[in-house]
């Protein structure tokens, strides 16, 4: 019997897992983390769903591979663990074959392996999860949660990109990414205001990568980030919207190899790129009195966000809901403040009191701003029930 859940979302150099009862609403049983892998100084910590610390050590994790043997080796120890019917992954790319969470098999593997020159940061920790998974647990049903389903729905106009054809076609269009969190939202929004989960919303997710989504009638219509996660807002590390004659420039001055520029726009640019201090917005906040490009970082940011609302409400023909989501959204009234300042034309004014205490309402305006704590991993654990047990 299907007892339990394991999620597994793999970063560059981070593993983030939990275990989640089975059924249609599944609780968490523990999460945690493999920090600092393939750096000095990596860390395994885990906590119960009460919060309880379960384990928290500093060990070597030379790869992925090595942590999830570490994982697996101290799951098999925990009482969570008996009735592991199926492991859950955050896939970020699903390309235009898969737009719904699949069952991993043979195939699938493959596509995902194609895929890679198209999310060349993300899909190879990804691939290297699930090969674990399968080399540790035989058999195991394994479900790819894309991050690109969400936005299936959105219109050709919206996805095309104005470049010669030849390259639409072989699957060079803005997918976008952050799905999970979004679907997450809209199904929390369901839940609280099903009304209201019909209209014209926006979902700011602001985390180290920074995205929005525009949403009509629970579909989306267009969102931020492109043909990869590095589109769109400004980003921890990550350039956002940058005129492609500038990557020209780069070439003809500097000379640089794809992965050099790769490396400059991926993660030396973005909060980091502009303050050339650091990519932590609660960092930048502080330093900000005392440091003018730490301000000016933080000013971009809001900036862009900001002309963004107005051009996804114009996607969306008015709008009736922003939501912010993830670390800054979740936790910066500060940012929300700046981010929305001015754009009362719109219908949007935040209630001073209720933003500063994070929500989950925070406007006084017509158009309803709300602050609501994101949940991928939870996402990850019902897709992968609703995919074992179809209704
Ligand atoms: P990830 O995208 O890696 O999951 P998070 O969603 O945790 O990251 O977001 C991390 C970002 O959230 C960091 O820039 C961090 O500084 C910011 N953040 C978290 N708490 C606050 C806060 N109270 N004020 C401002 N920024 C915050």
């Amino acid at each position: 019997m299907v007892r339990s859940i394991l999620t597994i979302n793999s970063g560059s150099s981070s593993i983030k897992f939990s275990v989640y009862g089975a059924g249609p609403d599944p609780e968490r049983l523990l999460s945690g983390k493999l920090e600092r892998i393939g750096l000095p100084e990596g860390r395994f910590s885990a906590e119960s769903g009460q919060g309880d610390v379960l384990v928290s050590k500093e060990l070597s994790l030379p790869d992925h591979g090595g942590a999830l043997k570490e994982l697996f080796g101290w799951l098999a120890s925990r009482p969570e663990d008996r009735g592991m019917g199926a492991v859950g992954h955050r896939v970020v790319h699903g390309g235009s074959k898969y737009t719904v969470p699949q069952r991993v098999d043979k195939t699938l593997l493959n596509t995902i392996r194609e895929l890679t020159p198209f999310a060349a940061e993300h899909l190879p920790h990804e691939i290297k999860a699930i090969e674990a998974v399968s080399s540790a647990f035989p058999g195991l049903p394994q479900i790819a949660c894309f991050d690109t389903s969400f936005h299936r729905t959105m219109s050709e106009a919206a996805t095309t990109f104005a470049i010669p054809a030849e390259f639409r076609a072989e699957g060079v269009v803005r997918y976008g990414f952050h799905g999970l969190s979004y679907e997450y939202i809209m199904e929390e929004l369901s839940r609280l205001e099903p009304a209201r989960s019909k209209g014209r919303t926006i979902i700011a997710h602001l985390g180290n990568g920074c995205s929005m989504a525009a949403v009509n009638e629970a579909r989306c219509v267009d969102t931020t980030m492109g043909f990869t996660p590095l589109g769109g807002l400004v980003m921890s590390t990550r350039t956002g919207e940058l005129d492609p004659g500038i990557i020209v420039y780069l070439l003809k001055t500097r000379g640089y190899a794809p992965d050099e520029l790769n490396v400059l726009l991926n993660r030396k640019s973005g909060l980091l790129g502009i303050s050339g201090a650091s990519s932590d917005m609660a960092d930048l906040l502080r330093e900000e009195a005392a440091s003018p490009s730490a301000a000016l970082a933080i000013e971009v940011f809001c900036y862009q966000a900001r002309k963004y609302i107005g051009a996804l409400s114009a996607a969306l023909g008015g709008l009736d809901t922003i939501i912010f989501t993830a670390g800054i959204g979740e936790n910066s009234p500060e940012i929300r403040a700046r981010l929305t300042k001015g754009l009362g034309f719109l219908g949007v004014e935040l209630d001073v009191e209720k933003n500063k205490k994070n929500g989950p309402v925070i406007s006084r305006g017509p158009v309803e701003v709300m602050v609501m704590k994101t949940n991928e991993e939870l996402m990850i654990a019902r897709h992968a029930w609703r995919v074992l047990s179809p209704s």
